[in-house]
């Protein structure tokens, strides 16, 4: 064998080249390339053109192993013939590549015969650039002294292979006595090791070191993924509406729609009218020329997180207990469908899109006809054996206190919600405002009421924090989180009364000066429960 293989074994060649029109595609630009690679600690070059080598060798005494690219009728091929071969051995190539697939070429010279040549004229190596198993034994039976699987994917029988082909190498591991260097799709210091546990006597890495433009491609091309490409479908199923929109993978909603429930009516038009969204959606993205990668479901009521079905659901949306919406969705929609409770999906999309970005361990406490909430943990949604961990509104702030309707006396929800807000602002003499309908929209004018000074109104919001503060103390010493975030539009338009509550709260816990708890408005908006629902495809897919 060759003295050079010896310096070989187990190291890493650089293959310096640039393609055609690659505003690297220049002898110094190459040659610097190079030495920044030895720099690094490469073993050892592969060059195409007898010009680069000889820039390179002025540089450097490591093994080069020298090619001849040559772009003809037949397509590429690798050192076509013996002239080829002899002037990169002039310009100091330690050792010659050459094409070795079945190929057939209409000019240059058998690679059989170039072998016992490149033997006998010029006293170098030769290693030989394979597509397959059968390509190898041939040119190891002809007197090749290494073979490379540079050329596997590149071939009409291999080609599609994007990958490092593992079998191939495993199977040359097997069968073969002479060296075996992995070229070609060898894309990572891990796949690099891996190659020569797997039986390579060296590696071989180009495009992955040397060519800055597919790099930038690779991440820009990750972006451009991230931003535009596969959204999903997200749909919150709410007592009185359902919206579903289509969202981006970062959180953006490019097109949403809102349908009534019709919950009186039952399980079927609650499904009718969540068909009806997600068609109009399906319809919107299809125009768009978007195709959603899977669907997710926010839905009040309690949800089994073991196969997707209701496992109970409040007097809002009858019938609606018992219903396999996963499967429904799946089979109806034809995508990975996944559902998730309303207020946990308020915490996937504050944990995704937004204040909880940047945070590991935080709570969502939704206030609306109930309250609702959700625990992040170390980054994840905690969601329990059933999927109810989180269910902040039944826990008790005052024993034997007012009646709850999950059975309870004295559960948080009982005190904080928008009937209670209502109750509140009736019993300080505030006068129930005109033109309102429902308990839900009275609220809401309440919060503008106390936004806009009235006395009653802030009274009202004054004693619902007392109240919530008792609660959300109660999850600081049990989660110890980095932030409560509230969030129902009751917070997110009055949140003047946010630092007084944290106040309250700091008052109510053990050290609770020093620990500084962080209470805050959310970000999130009408449409958290649509992205939240939707982030859990994406979580699906990562
Ligand atoms: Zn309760």
């Amino acid at each position: 064998m060759f003295a050079t293989f010896d310096q070989l074994k187990g190291r890493l060649i650089v293959s310096c080249q640039a393609s055609p029109g690659d505003p690297l595609e220049d002898t110094d630009a190459i040659r610097r390339i190079a030495m920044a690679a030895v720099g690094g600690g490469a073993a050892g070059l592969r060059v195409n053109s007898a010009e680069h080598i000889a820039a390179i060798r002025r540089n450097t005494k490591l093994p080069i192993i020298g090619i001849q690219k040559q772009y003809g009728s037949a397509g590429l091929r690798i050192t076509p013939d013996f002239a080829a071969a002899a002037a990169l051995a002039a310009a100091g190539a330690s050792i010659i590549a050459l094409d070795c697939t079945d190929r057939a070429w209409p000019d240059g010279d058998p690679w059989q015969e170039l072998i016992q040549r490149i033997h006998q004229e010029l006293r170098l190596p030769v290693m030989a650039d394979i597509a397959t198993l059968d390509e190898a034994l041939a040119a190891a039976a002809a007197g090749a002294d290494c073979v490379g699987t540079t050329l596997n994917g590149y071939t009409e029988s291999t080609l599609g292979n994007h990958s490092f082909s593992w079998t191939l190498l495993a199977q040359l591991a097997q069968q073969l006595d002479v060296p075996i260097m992995a070229e070609g799709h060898v894309s990572t210091p891990e796949e690099a090791r891996r190659a020569i546990d797997g039986g390579a006597w060296c590696v071989i890495v180009g495009s992955a070191i040397t060519r800055p433009g597919n790099i930038a491609a690779k991440f820009a091309h990750a972006l451009e993924k991230v931003a535009f490409s596969a959204p999903a479908i997200g749909v919150d199923i709410g007592g009185t509406s359902i919206k579903a929109g289509l969202v981006r993978r970062n959180g953006e909603v490019c097109l949403s729609v809102k349908t009534p429930t019709d919950a009186a009516k039952g399980r079927d038009a609650i499904t009718a009218g969540l068909v009806q969204a997600v068609e109009q959606v399906l319809a919107a993205a299809a125009d768009k020329r978007l195709e959603p990668v899977g669907i997710g479901i926010a839905t009040a009521g309690a949800v089994d997180r073991r196969d997707g079905s209701i496992f109970a659901a409040t007097d809002n949306l009858p019938g609606w207990s018992g219903f396999r919406l996963r499967s429904f969705a799946e089979e109806r929609f034809h995508l990975p469908a996944f559902v998730v409770n309303d207020a946990q999906a308020a915490v996937l999309s504050e944990l995704h899109f937004g204040l909880g970005r940047g945070l590991s361990d935080f709570v969502v406490i939704t206030i609306g006809t109930g309250v609702g909430g959700g625990i992040v943990a170390g980054g994840k949604l905690l969601r329990g054996q059933h999927g109810f961990a989180g269910t902040i509104g039944h826990s008790v702030i005052r024993a034997g206190g007012r009646p709850c309707n999950c059975g309870r006396n004295g559960c948080l929800e009982a005190y904080v919600s928008t009937a209670a807000l209502l109750r509140e602002y009736r019993e300080n003499g505030g006068a129930v405002p005109e033109g309102t309908i429902d308990d839900a929209a009275l609220a809401l004018r309440i919060n503008q009421l106390a936004r806009q000074g009235d006395a009653a109104a802030q009274e009202a919001y004054a004693v619902l924090s007392g109240y919530l503060a008792e609660g959300i103390a109660n999850l600081f010493n049990l989660v110890d989180p980095q932030a409560v975030l509230l969030s129902g539009g009751l917070i997110e338009d009055y949140a003047q009364f946010v630092p007084d509550l944290q106040k309250q709260v700091e008052k109510l816990l053990h050290f609770g000066a020093k620990r500084q708890p962080r209470v805050l408005a959310a970000k999130a908006g009408q449409l958290a429960g649509v992205q939240g629902a939707a982030a859990l495809v994406f979580e699906s897919r990562q």
